[in-house]
């Protein structure tokens, strides 16, 4: 029987744990000690959301700790909002983190942290540190709280590009309201936490109380090396702005467990790396479109043209594999030269179908 130790006990370790136990591995998990550092609130669109109760067979996961908002509310070039329909759900990362561990099999805490063949998942989160990671700018985040009844709609995210970065404003599951300021490059932490009290000010008539201050570059680090694999933020971890990030973590975790399950060939692991490479430059392209085309594009210039480099240092890593895969269910299927997998013969699988390309996932069946 493998065995995998897994680093970090975020929404990415915790589901590739739950996974991997349930295809018959001994897993095994290692926590940091110290919680995740700060409060945060996250955006996760319906999608990303459907596929986590799916894999976790949670159809209620929301209703405990979560906040459905029926609108974004977006100020891409002008002070003026405009509103889009996109249902979503927001909550505090470390309370979806406890309700997973909850709901993990009993085997997975209990297994042996150390074993003869052990490989590791790295789970850990972001990971701008190390040496091998491509970072796409470097903005950082200023997160706080201010009273929910100053917001202008209670049931939408409210987004607006201002002249010191974007502003973000949420209603909690606490029942006030989260904001962040991303701001390109780094500055001393007073300089930010000003920048958001102004920034919500102006537009929402409300000081904010600052709790902290993130780093939250977008970066790509080689999700491979002997006897190990990274997933979640520690392979790509992506703009907070683009609300991605969850979504994201939960689909490695799945890529993962697959290619782990497929028995870890070379051709398995080359499509791991190709799939995880795409996916950064996708996410950067796109965040480069968003910030390009914003009223204060000139304060993101020097964060695009990094971007743009980031982009040129990793897509060499998309080359076309000499076996293709496609993911089906929790499985990965070697496809045919035509596109069609294995066990797919006569159906066509529809890229909104596939949890590898972001769309929906039924993988009860
Ligand atoms: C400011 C900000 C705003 C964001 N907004 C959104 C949003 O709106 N929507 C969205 O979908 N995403 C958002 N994200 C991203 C989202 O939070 C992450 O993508 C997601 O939490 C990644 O999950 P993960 O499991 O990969 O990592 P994490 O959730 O970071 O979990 C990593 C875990 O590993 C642990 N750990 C760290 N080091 C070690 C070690 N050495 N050994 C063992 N354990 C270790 C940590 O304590 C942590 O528990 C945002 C991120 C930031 C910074």
């Amino acid at each position: 029987m493998r065995q995998i130790a897994i680093d970090g006990c975020g929404v990415a370790g915790l589901t590739a744990a739950s996974l991997l136990f349930q295809r018959g591995m001994r897993v095994s998990l290692r926590a940091e000690k110290r919680a995740t550092p700060h409060p945060m609130i996250v955006a996760v669109p319906q999608d990303s959301l459907t596929l986590l109760q799916e894999i976790w067979l949670l159809p209620e996961l929301t209703l405990n700790f979560g906040r459905r908002l029926a609108r974004r509310r977006v100020a891409w070039e002008t002070e003026t909002f405009e509103s889009l329909d996109a249902t979503t759900t927001v909550f505090d990362p470390r309370d979806l983190a406890a309700a997973l561990f909850d709901e993990l099999p009993r085997g997975v805490k209990a297994a042996p942290s150390q074993g003869a063949n052990e490989f590791v998942v790295i789970a850990r989160g972001r990971s701008a540190s190390e040496t091998e990671t491509v970072i796409a700018g470097a903005r950082q985040a200023v997160v706080g709280r201010m009273d929910e009844a100053r917001l202008f709609d209670r049931d939408a995210i409210s987004i607006a590009s201002t002249s010191v970065g974007w502003l973000f404003a949420s209603p909690s599951p606490h029942g006030d309201a989260a904001v962040m300021l991303v701001r390109p490059g780094e500055r001393q932490c007073r300089d930010q936490a000003e920048d958001l009290n102004h920034a919500t000010h102006r537009i929402f008539g409300a000081d904010a109380a600052v709790e902290c201050v993130v780093g939250c570059q977008p970066n790509f680090t080689y999700p491979i090396g002997e006897g190990r694999l990274r997933i979640g933020d520690a392979t790509v971890a992506m703009d907070p702005l683009r609300g991605d990030g969850v979504g994201n973590a939960v689909r490695s975790a799945l890529l993962a467990q697959a290619c782990i399950g497929a028995g870890l060939t070379p051709h398995a692991l080359e499509h791991f790396v190709a799939r995880q490479a795409l996916l950064f430059v996708r996410h950067v392209k796109q965040t480069i479109d968003h910030y390009a085309r914003c009223r204060h594009a000139s304060i993101w210039r020097g964060e695009i043209e990094m971007m743009r480099q980031a982009i040129g240092l990793v897509v060499p890593l998309i080359r076309p594999a000499a076996l293709r895969f496609t993911l089906c269910g929790r499985n990965l299927v070697a496809s045919h030269p035509n596109g069609r997998s294995e066990s797919q013969k006569g159906s066509s699988q529809k890229s909104s179908q596939n949890p590898e390309s972001g769309g929906d996932a039924k993988l009860r069946s």
